[in-house]
């Protein structure tokens, strides 16, 4: 079997579950170590790591609240120390927040902040300067970082529209030193946080070309795609 990955490091938050779990079993299909964060769901958390592990590298869980982010830079050096490197790092730990305009918590949109957008700064900002030539920042934005199609998700698309500004500069800024940054923008994926079952799930359904609802796995293999020797000369899309 082709082991792409093969000695590579990734870095990948928000892996307990949904996208980010499927992301962390194919970088370890792939052949890469891999370390990954969770908040809370740590039964969860250990059986991503036992399958990932299965796939015959090093996959470690680590509790890391990307709530708060002024703590995120000692994970990387935890990571650091422990798996001696980074290579690719996934920014995919993200919360939804909808809701009418006038009619939105201060304190619910500080939160979702914080996860969606200084995380993904203090993450890339504490990472960068240990990755060498070729390391890959893979950013896990939305359709809606590109697009504010639905209604009330002003603060959810303003998080994701933020990514994608981190995303075309950095992607400038880090050329020189062969650091490549990139996103995924899915459509609607079936996991907790949108489920394809429901009734707010119908009219998304429809909105979609293929009539359906993406795959976790769809998404991972687009990132381990991105993570890989093959996109050596994709940057900033
Ligand atoms: P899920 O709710 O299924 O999973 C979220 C993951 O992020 C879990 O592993 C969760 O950990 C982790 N997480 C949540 N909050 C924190 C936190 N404060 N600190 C650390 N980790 C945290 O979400 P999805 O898999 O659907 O979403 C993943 C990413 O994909 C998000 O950025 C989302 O915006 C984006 N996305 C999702 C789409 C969809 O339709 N599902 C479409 C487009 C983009 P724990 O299990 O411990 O709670």
């Amino acid at each position: 079997m082709s082991k792409p990955l093969k000695n590579k490091v990734a870095l990948v938050t928000g892996g307990s579950r949904g996208i980010g779990a499927a992301i962390v079993r194919r970088l370890a299909k792939d052949g890469a170590n891999v370390a990954f964060t969770y908040s809370t769901s740590a039964k969860a958390a250990a059986a991503v790591a036992r399958e990932a592990a299965g796939f015959g590298v090093v996959a470690k869980a680590y509790r890391a609240d990307s709530a708060a982010p002024k703590t995120l830079p000692r994970l990387v050096a935890r990571v650091l120390k422990e798996f001696g490197r980074i290579d690719v790092l996934v920014n995919n730990a993200g919360v939804f927040l909808g809701g009418k305009i006038g009619e939105i918590r201060p304190a619910d949109y500080e939160h979702l902040m914080r996860i969606n957008v200084d995380a993904v700064f203090a993450l890339t900002n504490a990472a960068v300067k240990h990755m060498k030539t070729g390391g890959r920042i893979i950013n896990i934005s939305s359709i809606l970082g590109e697009r504010a199609t639905g209604p009330d998700m002003g603060v959810y698309n303003a998080s994701k529209f933020a990514v994608t500004g981190f995303r075309r500069r950095w992607a400038k800024d880090l050329g020189a030193r062969g650091s490549l940054v990139t996103a995924v923008q899915p459509g609607p994926i079936d996991t907790d946080l949108n489920p394809a079952t429901g009734a707010h799930a119908e009219p998304m359904r429809r909105q979609t070309a293929l009539g359906r609802f993406g795959r976790p796995e769809e998404v991972a293999a687009a990132v381990a795609f991105l993570a890989g020797p093959a996109a050596g000369y994709i940057t900033g899309a």
